[in-house]
């Protein structure tokens, strides 16, 4: 299970520098507005392949794999150096946050898990079945299904992982924010109500959707638990990167993906576009009230 705090961390004392997700202690300071997190194979295959795919402008710069007190990371930019005391969102992308490797691992050997049953009646105790209140346990596929119902993950495709904002407020507390009006109310936060950065978000975002539409690295991954990390500050510059490739997978050959197809098992489909479609009508709905 991911734990969801914040991490402030004093980088090169020059600003205090962010995490909205993973672990404490994944990320390190490089040199030169860089960043280190700890090595993972699949996001370095992913990284290293997007620095010669159409979507290179849309993600972090990548400069290889580097050793650090017995360490390995992946070397890549820090998308907050180039802002001043920025406001920053991690939004988790997709209809699903699990690989489909996951849930048939999850059911090789289907072990009842009560730590798992009191994780869903601790946010909903009307979630367990009667037979699953019986038995006081969920089976693990049950219970990362389950999850993914309680935000907008499974809804609109999307969900708010954390904000964190210029005025030091720190979010993320989103697990349950899962309805249209209670994600524009989040987003409108974000940004104090600042329509000129809502649409430069919302330009950058239609460049992404274009970007993705052509290409090649997205047609041929499944890509799961990917997050968008939006970053604006004070001078009303506002910009969207993809990060976070721990979860995206290549497909056998010749198969690909359209990211917008409902995922039925089977399919690998991952509602990545269909979730960013959903995040582009949301925000034009906000600029046009
Ligand atoms: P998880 O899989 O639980 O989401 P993770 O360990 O894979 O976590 P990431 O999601 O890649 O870590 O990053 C966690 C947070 O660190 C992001 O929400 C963001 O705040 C920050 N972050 C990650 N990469 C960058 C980057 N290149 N530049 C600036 N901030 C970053
Ligand atoms: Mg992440
Ligand atoms: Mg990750």
């Amino acid at each position: 299970m991911v734990h969801f705090s914040p991490f402030v961390v004093s980088f090169k004392k020059r600003y205090p520098w962010v995490q909205l997700a993973g672990h404490a202690g994944s990320f390190q300071a490089g040199e030169d507005g860089k960043l280190l997190k700890r090595y993972c194979e699949c996001e370095q295959q992913c990284l290293q392949k997007l620095m010669s795919d159409t979507l290179k402008p849309f993600v972090p710069g990548y400069y290889g794999v580097v050793q650090r007190d017995d360490q390995e990371y992946n070397l890549m930019d820090d998308l907050l150096a180039d802002f001043d005391s920025p406001s920053i969102m991690d939004c988790k992308m997709g209809s699903r946050t699990y690989l489909e490797e996951e849930l048939v691992k999850a059911r090789e050997r289907p072990k009842l898990r009560k730590d798992m049953y009191e994780k869903m009646v601790a946010v909903d105790p009307d979630a367990p079945t009667p037979e699953e209140r019986a038995r006081q346990a969920v089976l693990k596929p049950r219970y990362m299904q389950w999850r993914e119902t309680l935000s907008s993950t499974a809804t609109l495709g999307f969900r708010i992982e954390g904000i964190k904002k210029a005025d030091g407020t720190c979010n993320t507390n989103f697990k349950k924010t899962k309805h249209r009006e209670q994600v524009m109310k989040a987003l409108d936060d974000f940004v104090d109500g600042n329509k000129q950065i809502l649409r430069s978000y919302l330009q950058r975002l239609k460049e992404l959707r274009s970007g993705l539409e052509t290409s090649e690295f997205f047609r041929s991954h499944e890509v799961v638990g990917s997050s968008l990390l939006f970053v604006h500050d004070a001078s009303g510059q506002a910009r969207v990167w993809m990060i976070d490739f721990g979860k995206t997978v290549p497909l056998p050959p010749h198969q690909t993906l359209d990211h917008r197809t409902p995922w039925a098992e089977g399919n690998r489909e991952d509602g990545y576009l269909w979730g960013l479609d959903n995040l582009v009508e949301i925000l034009g709905a906000m600029l046009s009230d």
